[in-house]
């Protein structure tokens, strides 16, 4: 008798123990979610008088009226490149609280990816030239000629791996290439989804040392300071780029040699045709 009063007393102890971790995790998920919410909405109102400082600093650089001096429209081209840099951050952080807080929402609508890769091509060819850098899309002649999927979740993701590729590269130049994953390389976590697609973002840059590359898609994680300061961002790209991924149901993992460049991998599944079909069927019973 003696012993089960023993035992009951503990099973209260840690009764009592867990009920108090379920209500502070409970807080922790409400105050969580305030924040987010807070960052949205605090986002939202941001971005309203900064776009109307934004096109009247491009009004001033255009010195259209022609009285104001050289000095004067490089202020006024400064104001209006910081406050692009500011509109960046506060869409990041729009982008990532809206995440957070299970709000971003998805379209899935049938696309082309020849469409896609001509967008990617157009926006990044441009860039490339300017900085004297190669810039190859190349494509398996296997894929699907469209996905049903995000196209302007996907597209953000890829801006944001080629616009770093793109950035953190001096000479040489930047490769997308789009293939279906090999299954020896399929993350774990992508293993049942069935057919999976690898874009593939490869550069000839300044690399990531091993003890970062693991912290590269935390929310505000920068490559060291001076390198930071030196070609800008906001750290928020990769954050943002994997969890986005998460959310079409892939991943993206990154392999690096500092000093030789950098690799990283946009895994995508895709249902097939059959199972498309199936789907469609389904939704139509
Ligand atoms: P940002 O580029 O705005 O700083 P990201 O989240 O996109 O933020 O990237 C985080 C950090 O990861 C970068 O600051 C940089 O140190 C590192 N990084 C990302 N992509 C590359 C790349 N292709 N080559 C070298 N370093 C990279």
């Amino acid at each position: 008798a003696e012993r089960n009063k023993d035992i009951e007393s503990k099973n209260l102890v840690i009764e009592q123990a867990r009920q108090e971790l379920e209500d502070r995790a409970q807080q922790l998920s409400r105050t969580s979610m305030y924040k987010s919410e807070f960052l949205a909405n605090m986002s939202h109102e941001l971005r309203t008088p900064l776009n109307s400082l934004l096109i009247l600093a491009r009004l001033l650089a255009q010195n259209t009226e022609g009285n104001l001096t050289e000095k004067q429209v490089d202020y006024a081209e400064v104001i209006h490149s910081a406050g692009s840099d500011l509109l960046q951050l506060i869409n990041d952080i729009l982008d990532l609280s809206k995440v957070e807080a299970g709000k971003m929402d998805l379209r899935r609508e049938p696309f082309h990816l020849s469409q896609l890769v001509e967008y990617l091509e157009a926006t990044f060819g441009p860039v490339a030239d300017e900085r004297r850098l190669r810039f190859t899309v190349t494509l398996a002649d296997d894929l699907p000629e469209s996905l049903n999927s995000d196209e302007a979740r996907i597209r953000q993701i890829l801006r944001n791996l080629l616009s770093n590729a793109l950035k953190f590269t001096e000479e040489g130049g930047v490769s997308l290439t789009v293939e279906h994953a090999p299954s020896t390389e399929t993350p774990p976590t992508l293993a049942a989804a069935g057919q999976v697609l690898a874009f593939r973002v490869t550069d000839t840059g300044i690399g990531i040392p091993v003890e970062q590359l693991q912290h590269v898609f935390e929310a505000f994680q920068q490559g060291d300071g001076t390198a930071a300061r030196r070609y800008g961002g906001t750290g928020l790209g990769l954050s943002i780029s994997r969890e986005v991924a998460g959310l079409l149901g892939g991943a993206i993992e990154a392999r690096s040699v500092a000093g030789r460049g950098s690799t990283f991998t946009f895994y995508l599944p895709v249902p097939r045709p059959a199972e498309l079909a199936a789907a469609g069927a389904a939704s139509t019973a």
